[in-house]
């Protein structure tokens, strides 16, 4: 469904993503893993439509999405949690819902409902402003503003991020609920422990590269690299 050919990301003189491969079957899911400042967001980002790569391909069903617009490759069924979530602050987390999603009428309200079904917070404060939402509410509200346009396929950006262990634990239970349901999902996570009950194939990242992969099983054999490569020894 995902193949990224030979990916280049580049600030300036900086380069963030260097010549990485990856290839994600219809229904499975990856993981992202690395230190901060490894690639992964940028990673991200440039499947996402979110910057132009400087190198590579990325190609999304068959179809040549490099560097195609993030309104466009969102029509196509990608859509993008990003880091730091993005809601719209002043509107109502319904009002957030109702700006993604392309589909009217009747889909709409289902899709809302299956929204409100996997997060019920949500549903208590529909009629709540965003900006005046937890951390961990806001990031539900992204994970189910990317639902509403009905993707086939999710790129999740650190969804841990700033949130207590209990609201990781409900947005990671979510997160697994989509997963259950058939979705094909690319996550970005610093925390091994969150990413690998999820993941059928992981890829470690350091400085834009992939310098480990395999099954999380694979990987957890060699503690001693995923801590070097994650930053935590
Ligand atoms: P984090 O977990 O901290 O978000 P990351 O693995 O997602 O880290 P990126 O955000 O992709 O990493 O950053 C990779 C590299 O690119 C870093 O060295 C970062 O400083 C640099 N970088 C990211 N965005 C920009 C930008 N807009 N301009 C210049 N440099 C950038």
């Amino acid at each position: 469904m995902l193949t990224v050919e030979s990916l280049e990301v580049t600030y300036g003189s900086i380069r963030a993503v260097a010549r990485l491969d990856l290839a994600l079957g219809a229904g499975r899911v990856a993981a992202l893993l690395g230190a901060n400042g490894a690639g992964k967001s940028s990673t991200m980002k440039a499947v996402g439509g979110l910057l132009r790569p400087s190198g590579g391909r990325v190609l999304f069903d068959g179809a040549d999405i490099t560097g195609m617009p993030a309104h466009r490759v969102a029509r196509r069924g990608l859509a993008l949690v990003p880091e730091g979530r993005m809601v719209v602050g002043c509107l109502t987390v319904q009002e957030n819902l109702d700006l993604s999603a392309y589909a009217r009428g009747r889909r709409r309200k289902a899709l809302a409902d299956d929204v409100y079904d996997l997060f019920p917070r949500l549903a208590e404060r529909r009629r709540q402003t965003a900006a005046l939402m937890s951390g961990g509410e806001q990031q539900m509200l992204a994970i189910g503003r990317a639902l509403m346009t009905a993707p086939s396929l999710l790129l999740l950006d650190e969804p841990s991020m700033g949130l207590s262990p209990a609201l990781v634990d409900t947005v990671f239970g979510a997160i697994a609920e989509i997963r259950a349901a058939g979705m094909t999902m690319l996550l970005v996570e610093q925390n091994a422990a969150l990413a690998f009950p999820l993941a059928d194939h992981a890829c470690l990242i350091q400085r834009g590269a992939i310098v480990a992969e395999g099954t999380p099983d694979e990987l957890e054999k060699d503690p001693a690299t995923i801590a070097r490569h994650l930053g935590i020894d």
